[in-house]
Formats: C-alpha cells, sequence, structure tokens
C-alpha cells in the first residue's frame, strides 16, 4: 500500500462554501487524533454560526436553479462523483482508518466501498422514481424538501454522509455538511471530488465545527428546511427540540443494540463466527453490530467456547498494517467509555470469558481495546441494554423462542437484528416479530437498495435506495379541472 497517500498532519484551514475554499470566520482549529497512536494527525476549522449562515445562504440561493435542473442532470453528476471518489479510494481508506480505527484493508471495501457504491446507485435510481403521477383529477408532483442540513458521525464517516448527501442531491435539495469533528477528513475530499465534478456553487456546502456551535446553528437556521442526522440518541433528542421551533423535518438515524438469535436448529459454529464479526466490525463501532448473542439454554456452553476462539482469533494492531484484523476505537473518549462498561459487566456478575478492561498486552498508544466476550449475561444489566460501541459481546441464554423473541425486543433499541436456523422459513417467522429496521437470515448481506432506519428509539425515517430518497422529497397536488 502506499503510505504516502496521505500526508499527515493533514491542515485544512478553508471550508467549502458557495463553490470556494472560503476562510473560516474564527481562527480556532479543532485537533483531530490518529486512533492508531494517539497522536494528532491534522486539524480542521472550528466553523461557527456565521460561516453556517454564509453556507446557507449559499445553499439558499442555489436551490431555485438546481431543483429545476433535469434530474438525468443531476444523476450524471452523482455518476462522476462516484467514478472520483473511486480513483481516491486508497487515499479515503487511509485517512479514515486513522480517523476511526478499521484496519485499512477492510477499510477500503467499507469506508471507501460503500460510498461510491452509494453515489453510483442513486445515480441510476433515477428511472424507478415517479416525480409525478395522476391520482383522479389530481397532478400529483415529488418536488425536492430545499435545504437540506446534514450531521453526522464518526464511525463510517463518508458513507454515512453519501447516504444523504446522494439522494439529497438528486432529488434537487441543495445541502450544508456538518460533519464530525471526530473524522472530518473524507469529507473534505468529497467537497474536492464534487467541487472538479462541477456542481453549481452552493449546491454542497462543508462546516466543519462543533456540533453544539455549528451543528445547532444549522439546526436552528430558518432557511434550512430538513435536518437529516445519524449520531446518538442523546443529540437526537436535542436536535429534535431545536428543529421543532422551526417546524422541520427531521430524520434520525439513531443508535442500536442489535440481537442475534441463534435457533435450536442453527448451525452454531457459522452462527457464532457471523455474530461476533458483527459485533466487532470496525471495532464495534457500528450501529448495526449485532452486541447481544442470544443462544438455548443447551447451546450456551458450545456457542461460549466458539465465542472465545473467534474472539483470541483477531489480530490486534495498527489499523494500517494489512495484517491487522482488529483496530483501535476512534478516540480516548470512546476507549474510555468502553472500559467503563467493561467494569460495568464485571460488577454486574456477567462472566468474563476473555478480553477485559485493561490494554491489550505491548500496546502503550493507542486507542486499544481486547475483544471482550461476556457470559451468562443478565438481559436487563446495562451491558445488555445499552450501547457500548465497542468489541464487546454479550450472551444471552434463552429457554425458548417466545423467550428469545422477548429478550431480543426488550431493548430501547431497534435498529437490526439476525436470525440463525437451517431453515429459513423458520427463521423469517422470528424476525417477522422483532420491532427492528432490518434482520440478517442468517447471515444475509448489507443491501444498499433496502431501507436502513430503526424501530423505536432508533428513529424515524430511512436511509438506502428509494426509500431514502423519500426523505428529500416533499408532495404537490394540482388539482386539475377535469
Ligand atoms: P453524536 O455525538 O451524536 O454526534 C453526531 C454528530 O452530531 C456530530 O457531527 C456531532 O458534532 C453533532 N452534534 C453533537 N451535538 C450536537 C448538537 N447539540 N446539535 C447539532 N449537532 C450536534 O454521535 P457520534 O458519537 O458521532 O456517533 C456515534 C453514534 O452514532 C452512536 O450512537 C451510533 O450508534 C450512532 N450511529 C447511528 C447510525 C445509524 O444509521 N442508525 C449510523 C452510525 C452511527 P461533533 O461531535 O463534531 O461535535
Amino acid at each position: 500500500m502506499d503510505m504516502n497517500a496521505v500526508s499527515v498532519p493533514i491542515e485544512r484551514d478553508k471550508l467549502y462554501i458557495n463553490g470556494e475554499w472560503t476562510a473560516p470566520s474564527s481562527s480556532q482549529r479543532i485537533d483531530v487524533y490518529n486512533a492508531g497512536t494517539g497522536k494528532v494527525m491534522g486539524r480542521v476549522p472550528a466553523g461557527e454560526a456565521r460561516d453556517i449562515e454564509a453556507a446557507v445562504s449559499a445553499a439558499r440561493a442555489a436551490f431555485e436553479s438546481w431543483s429545476r435542473t433535469p434530474v438525468a442532470e443531476r444523476a450524471a453528476y452523482l455518476a462522476k462523483i462516484a467514478t472520483s471518489l473511486q480513483a481516491r479510494a486508497q487515499e479515503i481508506a487511509t485517512i479514515v482508518a486513522q480517523e476511526v480505527g478499521m484496519p485499512v484493508k477492510l477499510a477500503v471495501r467499507i469506508q471507501a466501498g460503500a460510498p461510491i457504491l452509494t453515489f453510483s446507485n442513486y445515480a441510476k435510481i433515477v428511472d424507478g422514481v415517479k416525480f409525478e403521477e395522476r391520482v383522479g383529477n389530481s397532478l400529483v408532483l415529488r418536488e425536492p424538501v430545499g435545504v437540506v442540513g446534514a450531521i453526522t458521525p464518526w464511525n463510517y464517516p463518508l458513507f454515512i454522509i453519501a447516504a444523504k448527501v446522494a439522494p439529497a442531491l438528486l432529488a434537487g435539495c441543495t445541502v450544508v455538511l456538518k460533519p464530525s469533528e471526530v473524522a472530518p477528513f473524507s469529507a473534505f475530499v468529497l467537497a474536492e471530488v464534487i467541487h472538479e465534478a462541477g456542481l453549481p456553487p452552493g449546491v454542497f456546502n462543508v462546516v466543519t465545527g462543533f456540533g453544539s456551535v455549528a451543528g445547532e446553528a444549522l439546526v436552528t437556521h430558518r432557511q434550512v428546511d430538513a435536518i437529516s442526522f445519524t449520531g446518538s440518541i442523546a443529540t437526537g433528542k436535542r436536535i429534535s427540540e431545536l428543529a421543532s421551533q422551526t417546524i422541520k423535518r427531521v430524520t434520525l438515524e439513531l443508535g442500536g443494540k442489535s440481537a442475534s438469535i441463534i435457533l435450536e436448529d442453527a448451525d452454531i459454529a457459522t452462527a457464532v463466527k457471523g455474530t461476533l464479526q458483527s459485533c466487532c466490525l470496525n471495532s464495534g463501532q457500528t450501529c448495526l453490530a449485532q452486541t447481544r448473542m442470544l443462544v438455548p439454554e443447551s447451546k450456551y456452553e458450545e456457542a461460549s467456547a466458539l465465542a472465545v476462539a473467534v474472539a483470541r482469533a483477531y489480530v490486534l494492531g495498527d489499523p494500517l498494517s494489512e495484517a491487522t484484523t482488529l483496530g483501535p476505537v476512534a478516540s480516548a473518549a470512546q476507549l474510555e467509555r468502553v472500559r467503563t462498561y467493561i467494569r460495568k459487566g464485571m460488577e454486574s456478575g456477567a462472566k468474563l470469558l476473555v478480553g477485559g478492561p485493561e490494554a491489550p498486552e505491548g500496546v502503550t498508544s493507542g486507542y486499544f481495546v481486547k475483544p471482550t466476550v461476556f457470559g451468562r449475561v443478565n438481559p436487563k444489566s446495562a451491558i445488555a441494554q445499552e450501547e457500548i460501541f465497542g468489541p464487546v459481546l454479550s450472551i444471552i441464554s434463552y429457554k425458548d423462542e417466545e423467550e428469545a423473541v422477548r429478550i431480543a425486543n426488550d431493548v430501547t433499541y431497534g435498529l437490526s437484528g439476525a436470525v440463525w436456523s437451517k431453515d429459513d422459513e423458520h427463521a423469517k417467522k422470528i424476525a417477522r416479530r422483532m420491532r427492528t429496521g432490518q434482520i440478517e437470515i442468517n447471515g444475509g448481506a448489507f443491501n444498499f437498495s433496502a431501507p436502513f432506519g430503526g424501530f423505536k428509539q432508533s428513529g424515524h425515517g430511512r436511509e438506502g435506495g428509494v426509500y431514502g430518497l423519500e426523505e428529500y422529497l416533499e408532495y404537490k397536488s394540482l388539482q386539475l379541472k377535469a
């Protein structure tokens, strides 16, 4: 791999506003840390309300013409963006591997690959969307919602940005993006790519900054019509409250505490491996992570032994090393949070089967956590109820399927889940009873065209495919004189 693909430190001192790299209103910068070393890897501007004001004005001004640009033309821009991102995939993966901790080999496929696929898929989706339809004496139009504020987290920084920006632009909306301060650099790459693709000024804008300052300025702005947010429940609540003052449309993609139900008739080795891989993907910093493994009591010992073996096989190390299969977590705060949960798990009476709160042997820098598996977890305890966002699995045993479904549903979240059985129909029957937005049946793959989003406090609204496009469209009815 070309390690020179990214020059470190990365100094970004401008914001992308109205098609230009613009000096921010304040000289304050935010340090961005390398998860593998704990050292500063670069800096971005701490944008403020005045920068948001400039970006929203640009987006508002650009809306008039962008919303009337033929959709096929907008789709062609998305295809161009996908191609240019592809050319910079290695660079994106190297940046995100350092910001977030995902091993670079995987980051090429996921952290770079998923956003590329998102842009290229939306470029193609347009044929399947009805932008007008006759209903009785009405012509029903689908029109862009307006100026969109996109606020994104750090765990899959560019993918989550793409899942908002691609459908918003296709719909004819203009966008002001406020990326996470923890992993902001891929947003700058996207702005460069969009600039080169020749999108009109103001259609896409990036303002980095703290959520409490730049984020809130965006959410409260009267000229912003919709907010699409991905992040934590606490921030989601705050955003909902603030946005209610201007009656904005709000889409919330929040966290998860997903259950993997292994049924009596499942291939247990495959199921345990699949569950642990989901739990530890991106060092557990995945909203879809299957962090609760529900096993029949008769299979508890076997499942536990298998889980320990899978956890032990991870190779912890530098995310830039090709040999690494499990990287660090993204930040010192995240490291502390995960370790606190592991300690809580031990205090709760759960059985620590492998891992623990200490740093892995020989590790003195970077934000590393040992893959940790707890057995005999009380389904009501904190480690079984709350999102940890680290490589920590809770194994819970159940006596029958009724109890398995009840435990799976007994959390405030409802984002994802899994069911494992040799009989697909059996698995689907259980999946239909789970109150959650998407469920993997026997390891079924993520589908970019399927709806993605949550039940309960995992949020509302959907991303992905035509379902994601809907979030950026309004209905308008023209009542015609028959
Ligand atoms: P977060 O703390 O809620 O932050 C998310 C974004 O919101 C960041 O850009 C943050 O800015 C901004 N923000 C913070 N406070 C704000 C405020 N008062 N007003 C407006 N914006 C504000 O979440 P995170 O720690 O970055 O991400 C982890 C969470 O995201 C987890 O709970 C995870 O499950 C969830 N997640 C959900 C999905 C999904 O699709 N369901 C996908 C991925 C992640 P700064 O941090 O830069 O200050």
